[in-house]
């Protein structure tokens, strides 16, 4: 039976990036560790560490995203939490046998090999939920 092994992580829709710094990293004094280009998602994502999980800041680099559309409706704030699993295809099927909406019915392959897909917020009482396999 697939598990949910931990939070990998909390990602944060924001439209400032910077600015959403002087709470996240200067504030409480979480490290940034780093900042990428996501071109799938065209978004810039920024990533601090907390402990075994990650706090990530993603700010929309077009107008015309799934992502920048969701922050035109309903602002900045939290878009969905992150679990990681061992088994995502397992649990894909599990969810699906409980008649679970999945945004993405099969993994999508994500950067460094991790395997990745979103449940509707609808099937999950207003959380957007992403799971997570990662590679060996
Ligand atoms: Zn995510």
């Amino acid at each position: 039976m697939p598990t949910i092994k931990r939070i990998d992580h909390i990602a944060i829709l924001v439209d400032d990036l910077d600015g959403t710094l002087d709470f996240w990293r200067d504030a409480l004094g979480l490290p940034l560790a780093h900042t990428e280009e996501n071109p799938a998602e065209q978004a810039k994502i920024a990533f601090l560490p907390a402990g075994d999980s990650e706090i990530e800041l993603v700010k929309p680099t077009t107008d015309d995203s799934g992502l920048a559309r969701y922050l035109e409706k309903r602002g900045p704030g939290m878009h969905h939490i992150c679990l990681e699993v061992d088994d995502l295809e397992g649990m894909l099927a599990q969810l699906k046998e409980k008649g679970i909406q999945l945004i993405n019915e099969e993994p999508r392959l994500g950067s460094g090999g991790k395997k990745y897909a979103f449940i509707h917020p609808k099937s999950a009482h207003g959380v957007m939920v992403e799971l997570y396999e990662l590679p060996g």
